[in-house]
């Protein structure tokens, strides 16, 4: 028998060692949050819910393209200019149906605006429903508005403004140049 072993029988040293382990726990910094009064921020490369801008949207239907799972349908028409004769697509349709999604995020490296047209930063995950056919149904006006969504304290709505890179409003705006009126 080691001097370890014998020890052993006679102070519970193992026990001791859990008992440290959960002490340890006992004295840290507690991290249970009082959800919903409390909400934790979601870290910036999160995937929430999507936001959508149908004013920069270029109607090229690479996100569609790029989704595995095909849950983006887009359909469009082509109006032409009485002034210049020039055509331009006009989007009829833009829906994710949210309920199937996988949050892959494919969707928005495909987009090749910038700042994406789609985007899944939006640090925002507040959108439950009690019928999940209709309710996780976003169709364009949905995607921009989110009727029906809880945005993350602080973030605007893309309807709003929300700037998919920085949904917080943190990064520093330009200075305006001397002489600029704006
Ligand atoms: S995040 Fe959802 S909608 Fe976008 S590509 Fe992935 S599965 Fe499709
Ligand atoms: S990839 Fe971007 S620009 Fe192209 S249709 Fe989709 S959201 Fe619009």
């Amino acid at each position: 028998m080691g001097f370890m072993d014998f020890l052993s029988t006679l102070v519970p040293v193992e026990l001791l060692r859990g008992m440290g382990v959960t002490g340890g726990y006992f004295f840290r910094a507690k991290e249970t949050v009082q959800y919903p009064e409390q909400r934790v921020e979601p870290k910036d490369r999160f995937r929430g819910l999507f936001g959508y801008d149908s004013e920069r949207c270029i109607d090229c239907g690479l996100c569609a393209k790029a989704c595995p799972i095909e849950i983006i349908f887009i359909a469009d028409h082509v109006e032409v200019s009485p002034e210049t004769g020039k055509k331009k697509k006009v989007i009829d349709r833009y829906d994710i149906d949210v309920k199937r999604c996988m949050f892959c995020g494919l969707c928005e490296q495909a987009c090749p605006t910038e700042p994406a047209s789609i985007w899944m930063t939006t640090k925002t995950y507040e959108a439950a429903v009690y019928e999940r056919d209709e309710g996780l149904y976003f169709d364009k006006k949905r995607l921009h508005e989110w009727q029906g969504v809880k945005a993350f304290p602080g973030v605007k709505t893309p309807a709003e403004g929300q700037d998919p890179t920085d949904p917080l409003g943190r990064k520093p705006k330009p200075k305006p140049v001397d002489g600029d009126d704006g």
